[in-house]
């Protein structure tokens, strides 16, 4: 198993987010499950939807995505598995948790 230094700061952040996001996802408020390891999602098998992962704040090519104002914590959120995978590009989802930063 190689990559340990980045998967290893990237769980200490989504453990963070989810200790203080009380265990709830950021965009639908239900509670996550918490894994060490988040498996890939292959063609057989999905990780339960209710997984706890690490997601971006603003999605790709958001222009607040690289910006410092609230440094790298802010941008990240702790967000299920289901939630992760169906947002993608959708810059239009508000959810209750986000009202301040949008
Ligand atoms: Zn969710």
């Amino acid at each position: 198993m190689g990559k340990v230094n980045g998967t290893s700061s990237k769980r200490r952040a989504r453990r963070l987010r989810f200790v203080e996001q009380d265990g709830l996802c950021w965009w639908c408020a239900k509670p996550m499950i918490w894994v060490d390891v988040v498996p890939m999602p292959t063609k057989e098998t999905k990780p339960d939807p209710a997984t706890c992962t690490l997601e971006h704040l603003y999605p790709k090519g958001h222009p607040r995505r690289g910006a410092m104002n609230g440094g790298f914590e802010r941008r990240w959120v702790a967000a299920c598995f289901k939630c992760n995978q169906s947002r993608g590009a959708d810059e239009g989802w508000v959810s209750p948790f986000t009202a301040e930063y949008v």
